[in-house]
């Protein structure tokens, strides 16, 4: 294997973790792959292999598997204090923010995003995830029930964690993706298999070794490095684990919800989104057009909430594209190390090609490019610059797909169409989510009220917070993620009535 050079401006911490041999943890070790494969990690930014991680086939899933399950079935995580559950994930917590900078190195890295963004918005929601559930460890209670069939009854309900969970994630917020399914569950006493992104594995093997230090039991928690195909798909139909949850394309939902049937486990799913951003003409125009530009951009719209539809009203339309056209040029594309970046790569080669190819698929149909186009400028990497698209119309592919990168598409409406314009919104498969931008508290509501979607913000867009549920209508997926509404996907209900 070619000696590999870690990119100079990371810290000595990360330079030495990159470099370092990575491991996968199953049963509370660090282990090979069975098999001894391994496959590359790349850096976005310039296309260059950065290291290598364990290739997990179906075997280390079986193995991984049979750890959660005999920590599961033993009893000694079910029946711990959950005072000390919560210790231990407030453990972590503390764990990971004093590593705050190196997760931020470590997501830039491997994911391409700003480290300047990585350092403020994924490392510490991730803190504030742990911290956020492990208060919930103590919390999670069943009611006593009053049963019309007769007084002399005495009934109530016990939440049970729900057993052995398969966690699978995606690559936009690689860190970020493993503490909205770890810590919940975790919370909730189950135990877990993780499997992460095979494009940006990095930051959850170093999480892996905050687990191991912060105490928690032998199998309660293993991660996995590999392929979809290869260790996703296998996890996702072994039949010892009880629940599946899942964050990534609709179209691998869709496998996993099939890979699930045979034993019936529970599955959730946090899936595609085409949200809209509804501009009314009273709204704050500035703010609408920062908050709307940062929708689609932030992240490089690598968001399944991505505000990826944007309506603007026609008497305010010319100024809002305007606007938004002009944050698009201005945005510094640059390496997520530099200290000047502030947008960086797209994640792979993969969804560059996919990206620019919606961009000449609107081009060729007919839309009209404001801002960005399918040249970069860069001759390495895989960059895109913002891109907003008008002229478009509402059967065209960049209008109907997720495209999961910066690539916004600005329709007008009418006055005639305020109505109308809910019901265009509504118009796809998706309903992740919305933002709405108007300063009428009435209108606010009542478009709030009538969108179909899991997630709708007003005069804002991309707020996420620990407490606040977030999931998808329709076929944005199944089942809610954080907050109390979280609990119910690591949990059971059981019902217990005793004859007096
Ligand atoms: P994206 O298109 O954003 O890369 P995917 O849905 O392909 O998202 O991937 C999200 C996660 O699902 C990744 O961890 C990936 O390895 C995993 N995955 C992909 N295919 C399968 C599959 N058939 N079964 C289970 N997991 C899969």
């Amino acid at each position: 294997m070619a000696t590999l050079t870690v990119d100079p401006r990371v810290s000595g911490a990360t330079a030495e973790f990159v470099s370092s041999r990575h491991l996968m943890y199953i049963d509370g070790r660090f282990v090979h792959a069975a098999s001894g494969k391994t496959f590359p990690v790349y850096n976005p930014a310039t296309g260059d292999v950065i290291t290598h991680v364990p290739e997990a086939e179906e075997e280390d899933v079986n193995r991984a598997v049979l750890a959660a399950r005999r920590a599961f079935d033993d009893g000694q995580w079910v029946r711990m204090a959950p005072s000390a559950r919560g210790r231990l994930l407030w453990k972590l917590a503390d764990l990971i923010e004093q590593n705050n900078d190196e997760f931020a190195e470590l997501e830039s890295l491997d994911n391409g995003k700003p480290f300047s963004v990585a350092r403020v918005a994924d490392a510490p929601l991730t803190v504030d995830m742990f911290r956020y559930m492990a208060g919930w460890a103590t919390k999670i209670s069943g009611s006593t029930l009053p049963l019309s069939a007769g007084y002399d009854f005495h009934s109530y309900t016990l939440r049970e964690p729900i057993g052995v969970v398969a966690q699978i994630i995606p690559w936009n917020f690689p860190l970020l993706m493993a503490a909205w399914k770890l810590a919940p569950a975790l919370a909730c006493g189950c135990t877990v298999v993780l499997k992460l992104a095979e494009q940006t594995p990095l930051s959850g093997l170093r999480l892996a070794q905050l687990i191991d230090e912060a105490g928690f039991p032998p199998g309660v928690v293993n991660v996995l490095t590999g392929y979809g195909e290869g260790a996703g798909a296998p996890l996702a139909a072994h039949d010892l684990v009880d629940k599946v949850a899942f964050t990534g394309s609709t179209e691998v939902g869709k496998l996993i919800v099939k890979a699930a049937a045979g034993n019936l486990k529970k599955v959730t799913l946090e899936l595609g989104g085409k949200s809209p951003a509804i501009v009314f003409p009273d709204a704050r125009i500035d703010q609408a057009i920062a908050g709307t530009a940062s929708a689609i951009f932030f992240n490089h719209g690598q968001c399944c909430c991505a505000g990826s539809r944007l309506y603007v009203h026609e008497k305010v339309f010319d100024q809002v594209v305007e606007g938004v056209s002009h944050v698009a040029e201005e945005i510094k594309l640059a390496p997520g190390l530099d200290p000047a970046c502030q947008m960086g790569p797209l994640v792979s080669d993969e969804q560059y090609q996919k990206v620019i190819g919606y961009i000449e698929s609107g081009i060729s149909e007919g839309a009209k490019i404001t801002a960005g186009g399918p040249v970069s400028g860069f001759e390495r990497g895989y960059f895109v610059r913002p891109t907003v698209l008008t002229n478009t119309n509402p059967g065209m592919k960049v209008v109907q797909e997720e495209i999961f990168g910066p690539v916004v598409c600005a329709v007008p409406f009418s006055d005639e169409d305020v109505d109308r314009i809910v019901k265009r919104a509504n118009d796809t498969v998706y309903g992740l989510a919305a933002s709405v931008w108007t300063q009428n508290l009435s209108l606010a509501h009542k478009v709030a009220r009538s969108l179909r979607a899991g997630t709708v913000w007003v005069n804002c867009h991309n707020v996420f917070d620990a407490s606040l549920p977030f999931g998808g209508y329709k076929q944005s997926g199944w089942g809610r993620e954080m907050g109390e509404e979280v609990l119910h996907n690591y949990t059971e209900i059981k019902a217990v009535t005793v004859a007096l």
